[in-house]
């Protein structure tokens, strides 16, 4: 008798070990979605259900749902050190399926407005530079200074050989941003190449540089540093950004663009996360 029930315990708390073995493994992956600022992630947040929060060091994460689909949302804080270090710490935290970075952005490209929406296609580092030699007193012009090496010395392994500064958005995340274009009416959205670094431009001579040299549609502070460590874990990754500013065009600074984009980047991740 008591070998019997005994052995039916054991047996049930194996199953239900088995099941939540299952459960554990079957549970989907989330999207990580980051905004540097409270106005580039307090929409998303205040749209989750079931949030639980918890903070590394300076930077918080939000983790709950989105109309069923699990989500995480990271305030990275400002520019490419802070980007590149809540990315880190989001893919050992939360292994997520993939990661998009958005926010607002100023427009290099004049056909662009404030409120318009670029995909990144591609984001590139464009704070990374080599200067030719000039003597004292001879003073300084950044539109005559070279996009920075990418080669680095060679390592140990191959992979160090090259430092990338340019990363490629993934097609799958890609292609679920497109997919919503047509519900977007604050605005068009576009497929375009944001550039990152951290500065904010005024210049319109070197904003059009970029515009020319590295084809950028848009500038801000984050992008590509989260890109960089997304591409050396593998993580599919994709920027989003909306303009809150254009100079080229003399589109004004406005802050509200910031929950235009949130709104459209939440759908993006639950499109993304019911593909197949
Ligand atoms: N309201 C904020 C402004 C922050 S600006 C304040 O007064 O502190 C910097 C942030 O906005 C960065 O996170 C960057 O990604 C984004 N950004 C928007 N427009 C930009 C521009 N024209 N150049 C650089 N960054 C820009």
């Amino acid at each position: 008798m008591f070998k019997t029930v005994f052995k039916s315990v054991v047996l049930s708390s194996a199953l239900i070990a088995a099941v939540q073995l299952h459960a554990a493994t079957t549970k989907q992956a989330p999207v990580v979605i980051q905004g540097a600022l409270d106005i580039e992630t307090d929409r998303m947040i205040s749209q989750l259900k079931g949030v639980k929060t918890k903070t590394y060091g300076g930077w918080q994460f939000w983790e709950g749902t989105y109309q069923g689909y699990p989500i995480v949302i990271s305030r990275t804080l400002m520019g490419m050190s802070n980007a590149a270090a809540a990315t880190t710490l989001a893919i050992e935290h939360y292994h997520p399926k993939a990661i998009i970075n958005q926010g607002t952005a100023g427009g290099h490209d004049p056909e662009l407005k404030v409120f318009d929406i670029v995909l990144g296609k591609e984001s590139e580092n464009i704070g990374a530079f080599i200067t030719d030699k000039k003597v004292l007193g001879e003073g300084s012009n950044s539109l005559t200074w070279h996009k920075s090496f990418n080669l680095l010395p060679k390592n140990n392994t191959p992979e160090e050989e090259i430092r990338h500064l340019r990363f490629e958005g993934d097609s799958k995340l890609l292609a679920a941003a497109n997919s919503l274009k047509s519900t977007y009416t604050q605005g068009k959205v576009v497929e375009g190449v944001i550039g990152s670094a951290d500065v904010w431009n005024n210049e319109l001579d070197r904003i059009q540089y970029f515009h020319q040299n590295y084809k950028t549609s848009v500038e801000e502070m984050e992008t590509a540093s989260a890109a960089q460590v997304a591409s050396l874990y593998k993580v599919p990754f994709l920027g989003i950004r909306v303009l809150s500013n254009n100079l080229t065009n003399n589109g004004n600074y406005n802050p509200g663009t910031g929950a235009a984009c949130q709104d459209y980047v939440l759908n993006v991740a639950k499109a993304y996360l019911a593909q197949k």
